[in-house]
Parts: structure tokens; sequence; C-alpha cells
């Protein structure tokens, strides 16, 4: 189960407010993309639901859990960034196991795990390569592969194909998708990219300066933006 509710969510960093009072539902399963320009506050409403900032107000619930009674490591949460952050001493195989030796799973459930995510991945022949000897977007699926072994309840995207060329880009969009379809986990998706958010979302949430300006399908927002900002940020003839 993937369900994340935001009530009234706030953020201030000390006297400035970039996060006003905001409520959304994020249903499990969903794949939303939080979409709007640099400095519109994507980034610090990821980092609140995965439990890496604080809220300022309101309250975060995971399944119906108030996120208050939940540590980060507690909410079955696994956030995927641009940067990969993967280890450049360890092998492919260790990097995707590292959170599972974190967890202290025994070897053979931690292999079988692995395995798997290679699979879906494609990367089972580059599984004892270290991440210097691949390409970006094998690095990017391999920082993927370490949040399919969590089997979180949601996976959280902040911009994770941002240092991707063009044609990247695309193929990995594709693949994203594909593992949202395979996988019926609930994705998170941050993008400053539109048609990233377009060509991916079951739901779109458009924000401006931490103000979520409308909530609604590809076709919805398309067909009917609710203001200027909207039709002119999606591209629609409105
Ligand atoms: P986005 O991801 O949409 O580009 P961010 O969430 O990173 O936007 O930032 C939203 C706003 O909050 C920006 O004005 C940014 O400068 C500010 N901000 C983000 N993190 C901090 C922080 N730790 N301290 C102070 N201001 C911050
Ligand atoms: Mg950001």
């Amino acid at each position: 189960m993937g369900q994340i509710t935001l009530k009234g969510v706030r953020k201030a960093f000390g006297d400035v407010e970039v996060i006003p009072p905001l409520d959304l539902e994020i249903n499990d399963g969903e794949f939303v993309v939080f979409v709007g320009p640099s400095g519109c506050g994507k980034s610090t409403l990821l980092r609140l639901i995965a439990g890496l900032e604080d809220v300022s107000g309101g309250e975060i619930e995971i399944n119906g859990q108030p996120s208050a009674e939940l540590p980060p490591a507690k909410r079955g949460l696994a956030m995927v960034f641009q940067s990969y952050a993967l280890y450049p001493h360890m092998s492919v195989r260790k990097n995707i196991a590292f959170p599972l030796k974190m967890a202290k799973l025994d070897q053979a459930a931690a292999k079988e795990k692995v395995d798997n995510a290679a699979r879906i991945l494609n990367l089972t022949d580059y599984l004892d390569r270290r991440p210097g000897q691949l390409s970006g977007g094998q690095r990017q699926r391999v920082a993927i592969g370490r949040a399919i072994v969590r089997e979180p309840a949601a996976f959280l995207f902040d911009e994770p194909l941002s240092n991707l060329d063009a044609a990247l880009r695309v193929n990995m969009r594709l693949e994203i998708s594909e593992l949202h379809q395979k996988l019926k986990t609930t994705m998170v998706y941050v993008t400053h990219d539109q048609v990233e958010a377009m060509t991916m979302a079951d739901k779109i949430v458009v924000l401006q300066a931490g103000r979520i300006e409308q909530v609604g399908s590809p076709l919805e927002l398309y067909r009917t933006p609710r203001n200027k900002f909207v039709a002119g940020f999606i591209g629609s003839p409105k």
C-alpha cells in the first residue's frame, strides 16, 4: 500500500514560507508528477514526504499513519536522486544490495532480490562492474535497483533524468513508465520538464511558488487549464 495524504502541510525556512498550507491526496499505485519551474518547492515537498525535512505545520499520513509517528526509515519510501549517489568502489551488485545489508537480510534472500531487480532493469550482465564502468543510463538504473530491492510502498524520484542526454532521457522515461506498469507501486516524480509530466503521469500537480495551481490528469490539464500559468506551462492552446 502506498497512499500518501498531505493535510495543511506547510514549510518555512526561517521567516521564508516556501510551501503555504497545502492539501494533496496520492492514491495507492498512482504515478503522480510534481511539475513547476525551478525554485517552486518541488524538491522540498518530496523531502517533506520522505522525512528528510520536518514539516512546519500540518500533517502527512502514509497509509493512514501520521508521519510524526514515522521516522524516515519506517515510512517505506525509497528516494531516487538525479545524482545517483552510488558507491564508486563497490560493484553494481553491492550497490544494489546495500539497503538489504543495512537491514541485515540474510545473503541468499538478498541475492534473490538483487537478481530480480537486475532482471527487471536489464542489469544482469553488469552486476560485477563498478559504477565508473557504466553509462549514465545504466547508473541511473542501478540507483533505481537499489530502491526496488527495498520493496517500498512508494518510490520518490527527484528529477532522476536531468543529468542524461536527450535521447537517453526518452529511453529512461519509457523504462520508468514500464517499471510502474510492472510493479504497480505508487510513484511520486518531480520534474521541471512538461513533456516528462505529460507523458508519464496519471496525475499532474502543477506548482508555482509552493502553491498547487492545479491537479489533474494530463488530458484534464491540457483541455481545461485553470489559469494562464497552467495553460502556458503545459503548452495548452487555451
Ligand atoms: P525546486 O525543487 O522546485 O527547484 P526547492 O524545493 O529546491 O525548489 O526550493 C524551493 C524554495 O525553497 C527555493 O526558494 C529555495 O531557495 C528554498 N530552499 C530550499 N531548501 C532550503 C533550505 N534548506 N534553506 C533555505 N531555503 C531553502
Ligand atoms: Mg529540485
